[in-house]
């Protein structure tokens, strides 16, 4: 317990989000709260299709900007497509640099057409195993690191909050079905 409150940030989660947070923050101290085993419950490890990114040439971050607007009829957020579009190769080059092992054919990442997209963009772990093979890629390298204090089998209950600004967490211990109240006065709280 003593090593949550020596944390600079709290975040709840250990799906691909919460992870990828937990790892970008190195070497900040950081405590990963999560509802059951790491990985656990979470949309990621069920994710098959794989990811997507413009990564050919004649495809670009513009494009893959359109396609997701255009399918999403106006109820995307504009400006998280953008970021989130723009950003996807770097997302990719870095998972690959920490060891992610992305389908290849001849050095070329293995690209599938799906949904929406103009262009082939889907890259795959593992085939159609991506969320499963990536969350246990990004636990692993989680724990290398040694700066994230992970917390297992804690519901987060309640979310305690002032003038739109989280100050602490209500949560349940569910193996000792015990409900106790962190505040983290100087800490920045993820979800
Ligand atoms: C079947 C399926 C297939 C999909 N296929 C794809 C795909 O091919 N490509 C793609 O890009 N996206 C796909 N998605 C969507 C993608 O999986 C999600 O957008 C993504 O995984 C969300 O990640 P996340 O970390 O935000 O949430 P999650 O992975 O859901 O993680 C949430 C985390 O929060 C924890 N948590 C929840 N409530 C609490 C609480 N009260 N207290 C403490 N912890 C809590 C959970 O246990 C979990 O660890 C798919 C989704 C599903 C369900």
């Amino acid at each position: 317990m003593e090593s949550i409150y020596k944390s600079d940030v709290v975040i709840v989660g250990s799906g691909i989000s919460g992870l990828m947070t937990a790892i970008s923050l190195y070497p900040r101290k950081v405590t990963l709260v999560t509802k059951r085993k790491l990985g656990e419950m979470s949309s990621s490890a069920w994710a098959q299709g794989g990811i997507a990114a413009a990564v050919t040439k004649e495809d670009s971050p513009k494009k893959h900007f359109e396609d997701t607007l255009k399918a999403s009829s106006g109820l995307s957020n504009e400006e998280a497509v953008k970021t989130i579009t723009h950003d996807a190769l770097e997302v990719v080059k870095f998972l690959e640099k920490i060891g992610v092992q992305f389908d290849k054919n001849n050095g070329e990442f293995t690209l599938s057409k799906e949904a929406a997209h103009s262009y082939r963009r889907v890259l795959k772990i593992n085939g159609d195993q991506s969320g499963k093979y990536l969350v246990s890629h990004l636990i692993q390298h989680a724990k290398q690191q040694g700066h994230i204090t992970f917390v297992e089998d804690v519901s987060v209950d309640h979310i305690i909050q002032k003038d739109n600004q989280c100050h602490g967490i209500m949560v349940i211990f569910i193996k000792m079905k015990l409900l106790i109240i962190l505040f983290f006065f100087n800490h920045q709280i993820l979800f």
